[in-house]
């Protein structure tokens, strides 16, 4: 009888399906040396709260679009990553916010260069459940934010004094740098979320790179290059130089690497990252599939990441000598 009850309790316990998220929270020069135990600490817990937004969603049998949208959500309200009130600025001193989501069934929605928004993921959540539409830009955006009664926030709920710096810095430079290295630092948002039903959510959230063209728009509200998701291969969020990702179409051709060239998923994040590298281009992907395996990659100093998986894993890294 106890042998019995042993047995089916541990063919339960194998046959629950597995679920989990990783997260990123940007990549760049991010530096041991150069980093303050507190400001370290301070990283590590805003990631470990970001994995335990998704997490409890996900532990409790939530979809995966929930984990995804609390998880981003979490690291948007944070003033340390750049997204959402911890946005970057514009090179005319403003904040201007992309987001996207995207479904492993399929389904897409996406925001670009909208203002003001307190949290841009919720209108590409919108975009995509709401509307006949995958993206959303401009005043356009805004209006229909304003229509579904998002939060909005005024100018100085977006402003951080490490921001204005990087932006003075960052113009300072300018002249000094060529066109395409002009930026280094990143901290874009993503997450890709497994649920317990098999099904996957990726999300990019970003405020794009300092000192850009007011109006520029980046990789992460473009599905298959900043975000892609597919139940069939992998979910991918992406942070870096969003202009390369774009013209690479990065998120996408890890999927495709995994689908057409039969790639394990590490093997594709690590090759999407090799085929940046050759075009001088940097940043970081992460990815998951449906067996809860998980991968990150990047050509740059560091990367905020962090994964926390029904089976035991949980992790948060900075940098990229972390294993
Ligand atoms: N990829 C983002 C962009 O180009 C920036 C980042 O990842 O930090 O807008």
């Amino acid at each position: 009888m106890s042998v019995c009850l042993w047995v089916c309790l541990f063919s339960f316990w194998v046959n629950d399906p597995p679920f989990g998220l990783i997260i990123h929270g940007g990549a760049g020069t991010i530096e041991r040396h150069k980093m303050s135990a507190d400001l370290d600490a301070e990283y590590r817990r805003a990631l470990k709260t970001a994995l335990a937004a998704g997490y409890e969603i996900l532990q409790k049998g939530g979809s995966c679009e929930a984990a995804a949208i609390a998880t981003i959500k979490s690291m948007e309200d944070s003033p340390l990553f750049n997204a959402g009130r911890g946005a970057v600025f514009t090179n005319n001193g403003k904040n201007e916010f992309d987001a996207s989501i995207m479904l492993g069934t399929g389904e897409a929605g996406a925001c670009a260069g909208v203002r003001n928004i307190k949290n841009p993921i919720l209108l590409a959540q919108a975009v995509m459940n709401s509307t006949p539409h995958v993206m959303l830009a401009g005043d356009g955006a805004v209006a229909y934010a304003r229509e579904l009664g998002l939060e909005f926030e005024t100018d100085s709920y977006f402003f951080t004094e490490k921001r204005w710096k990087q932006l003075k810095k960052a113009k300072v430079k300018e002249k000094e740098q060529s066109h395409d290295n002009k930026w280094r630092k990143f901290g874009t948002v993503g997450v890709v979320a497994l649920d317990k039903q098999g099904h996957m959510a990726a999300a990019t959230s970003t405020g794009g790179l300092t000192n850009k063209q007011f109006g520029r728009i980046g990789d992460s509200p473009i599905i298959g290059a900043g975000t892609y998701c597919d139940n069939e291969t992998c979910g991918v969020s992406g942070t870096g130089q969003g202009e390369f990702f774009m013209r690479s179409v990065v998120a996408y051709d890890v999927a495709a690497l995994i689908k057409y060239k039969g790639m394990r998923l590490q093997e594709a994040v690590d090759e999407a990252i090799r085929k940046l590298s050759d075009k001088k281009g940097s940043g970081g992907l992460i990815a998951m599939n449906t067996k809860a395996e998980i991968a990150f990659s990047m050509n740059t100093k560091g990367m905020y990441r962090g994964y926390r998986i029904s089976d035991g894993r949980h992790v948060v890294q900075i940098y990229g000598d972390e294993h």
